[in-house]
Parts: structure tokens; sequence; C-alpha cells
């Protein structure tokens, strides 16, 4: 059984919350406040986390990096629609996806689904060199591209960028997370290069390259391969 914690102070949305997670085979444990959501991560030791980020005791921010001390349990963040500074802090702290209020239990289930997944997908040394998309192939190891049959050329930092984004499906990486992995620069003024690097590469794999399919912006807070 997976074992879902909700972390949320509003009892009227745990309480649907708990009603069609239960309802769906999860096993649930809720907490209203930072305290005791640590206390039962540590506890309970849930397969997924999901953390609303304004709780009464503590800033959400601060519960994901007491977590990611000790634990790599994927984190689902619950978060207001206006607070997109809060959402891109909760991810570089390591939440691994957002969910925004008011959101469909349709949606938050499915994002849960793929959150679960993911690891336990994701060995610590991926496997996979491997990425097969139905417009072009990348092989990582041998850092070979090909779309429509033709191989296609990519600098080394372009591969760095499409590296990262595609060993992560579905994951949306902040854009302090690139800039810092691919140039080792965390100023949101370097984001122009992402924007440059982003472009070059949908220009290179995607067959339209202004309808990006595979390599998804998320406005203001990052990227995502959809695979
Ligand atoms: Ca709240």
């Amino acid at each position: 059984m997976t074992r879902v914690l909700v972390v949320e102070d509003d009892p009227q949305l745990v309480r649907a919350l708990v009603i069609n997670l239960q309802a769906r085979h999860y096993g649930v444990d809720a907490a209203p406040d930072g305290a005791t959501a640590l206390r039962l991560a540590a506890s309970r030791q849930p397969d997924v986390v999901l953390l609303d980020l304004g709780l009464p005791d503590m800033d959400g921010v601060d519960i994901i990096k007491g977590l990611r001390g000790w634990s790599r349990v994927p984190v689902l963040v619950l978060s207001a629609r206006q607070a997109s500074d809060e959402k891109v802090a909760a991810l570089d702290a390591g939440a691994d996806d957002y969910i925004t209020k008011p959101f469909s239990m349709d949606e938050l289930l499915a994002r849960l689904r793929a959150a679960v997944r993911r690891t336990e997908d994701t060995p610590l040394v991926p496997e996979t060199t491997l990425v097969e998309t139905e417009h072009f192939t990348l092989d990582l190891l041998a850092k070979k591209a090909v779309r429509n049959g033709r191989e296609v050329r990519l600098t080394p930092t372009e591969w760095h960028l499409l590296e990262i984004l595609v060993t992560n499906p579905g994951r949306l990486i902040t854009q302090k997370q690139l800039l810092q992995e691919v140039w080792g620069v965390s100023q949101s003024n370097k984001t122009n290069y992402l924007r440059v690097y982003m472009a070059q590469l949908r220009r290179k794999l995607e067959s339209d390259p202004s309808q990006p399919r595979y390599l998804i912006t998320e406005p203001g807070m990052g990227y995502r391969f959809e695979g």
C-alpha cells in the first residue's frame, strides 16, 4: 500500500483528500502543522508527501529542507496561485512538483501517481541511456541525437541541459537548478542563457519549435521534459 502524508491546515481540504485517497486504497496520515508533519514523516515513513506551503507554525520550505536532510521521499507541494516565488523556493529546496490551488482531485491523483512512479523508476545511478520519443532518439552514453533518421549535432552545453531534463521525465526543473548545474551560477539575470539554449534545442529536436511538445516551459519557474 502506498502511504501518503497529507500536510495541510485546512480541515475541509484534509477531509476531501483523505476520503479520495482512501477510496483509491492509499494509506493516509494527516498533519495540520509542520512539527507534526516532520514527526509523522519519520515515524510513518510515507511514500509521498503532499505539502501545503502555508502552515501555521513553519514555513513549508523549511519543512522540505528538514525532510531532505534524511529523506528522498517525493514531495508534492500544494500552493496558492499567486505565490510563484514560493513555489520556486520549494522546488529549489527539493520538492518534486507542485500543484496550484484550487486543483481538481483527478489532477492531484495523476501528479501523485507520477511522483511515486518516478521514485520507483529512478535508481540512484541512472541505467537508461537511451531516450526514445516519437520524433527523436537520444543516446546519452554515445552523445548521439537522431531525428528523422539523421544525426543532429548538439553542443556540450546543449547536451548537459538536455540530459538533466530527459533523465527527470515529467519533472519540473527550476531555472536556478539548471543554471547551477550547467553554468555553475544561480543569478536570475542569467536566465536568458537558458532561453537561448532551450530555443536551440527545440529548433534541433522539436518538429514545431514554436509549439514544443517535449521541452516544455513553465513560465517564470523552469522547464520540464515530457517524454
Ligand atoms: Ca494553509
